[in-house]
């Protein structure tokens, strides 16, 4: 009799000792799959093509670092500062700075510095779908076609090397955002949006602090203009040319932003419209 409730006893105390482990088990799987997890998480790196538009600056920087981190975003602020005399060139700082940060992010945001998201429910977040334009034709507050993907776009890494980034013709205002918008389509990505979420509209989803003396560089010379309305196969992210002249850690009310000093290159061959001092002097040359 006493051996049988002793034998009951260690039975019991196995049946225990096994529950426990198996418990600790699966808090311990748990707890891994958590790690993996942020481990995949996704790495945003915000791309601001900039030159001379400080007082921008220093209302985008704070007001994005509070925006992105409510979304609980991993990202880094990345300002590509044009730091030559040529007229400037936003695809082209896009390309440069996707090079500067590929290797510490999977997704770019190509951000305009003047183009303040308001609504919280603009998704920052990883664009399962490659393409997430931000700043839609029925959101934006002044650009209202419907092929429009400017002001701020989300593109995967993957994406953005398939399609050869963006154009590097582009010099002055304008065009180099539908010029993407051609290579997006030939590869058969469809652009994304915001929907039904969005209860905002055209005058409260986006404020755009862009002061009416920030003229635009709207001038077009040589035959810039027909070379721009047409989808270019020279260039792009494979032959950009740019130097990394410094780089600088600013910190604004607080919150880093990464600034890379950079120098474009232009090859006057190719894009004679490049340098508004060269244009003037030559403009009565259609073609160099
Ligand atoms: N930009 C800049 N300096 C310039 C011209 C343009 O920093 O001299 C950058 C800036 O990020 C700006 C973006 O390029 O938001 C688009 O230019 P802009 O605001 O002139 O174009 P919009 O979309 O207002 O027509
Ligand atoms: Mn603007």
């Amino acid at each position: 009799m006493f051996r049988r409730r002793c034998s009951f006893r260690i039975f019991l105390l196995f049946l225990i000792i096994f529950g426990v482990l198996f418990w600790l088990q699966q808090m311990f799987r748990s707890s891994t799959r958590g790690d993996s997890s942020k481990m995949e998480s996704h790495v945003l790196a915000v791309l601001i093509p900039f030159r001379d538009r400080f007082s921008e600056l220093m209302i985008l920087v704070p007001h994005l670092h509070r925006f992105l981190t409510n979304q609980k975003l991993t990202f880094t602020l990345n300002i590509i500062n044009q730091n030559d005399s040529l007229r400037f060139n936003r695809a082209s700082l896009i390309n440069a700075g996707y090079l500067l940060t590929k290797d510490r992010a999977d997704y770019i945001a190509m951000h305009d510095v003047d183009l303040l998201p308001l609504n919280p429910n603009l998704d920052y977040g990883y664009p399962e779908g490659d393409v997430y334009h931000i700043s839609s034709p029925q959101l934006h507050p002044k650009y209202k076609y419907k092929k429009y993907i400017g002001g701020i776009l989300l593109v995967t890494r993957i994406i953005f090397e398939k399609v050869n980034g963006m154009s590097n013709k582009y010099w002055g205002w304008g065009l180099e955002d539908d010029e993407f918008y051609q290579r997006l389509k030939e590869v058969g990505v469809e652009v994304n949006r915001p929907g039904s979420e969005i209860k905002t509209d055209r005058n409260d989803t986006f404020l755009h602090i862009h002061s009416s003396f920030r003229k635009r560089d709207y001038n077009k010379y040589f035959n810039q203009k027909e070379v721009s309305r047409k989808r270019d196969r020279d260039t792009g992210l494979s032959n950009i040319r740019f130097e990394l002249t410094s780089t600088s850690q600013l910190v604004i009310d607080g919150f880093p932003c990464q600034v890379f000093n950079v120098k474009l290159f232009c090859d006057y061959n190719l894009t004679p419209w490049c340098d508004t001092a060269f244009a003037t002097k030559n403009r009565t040359r259609k073609t160099l």
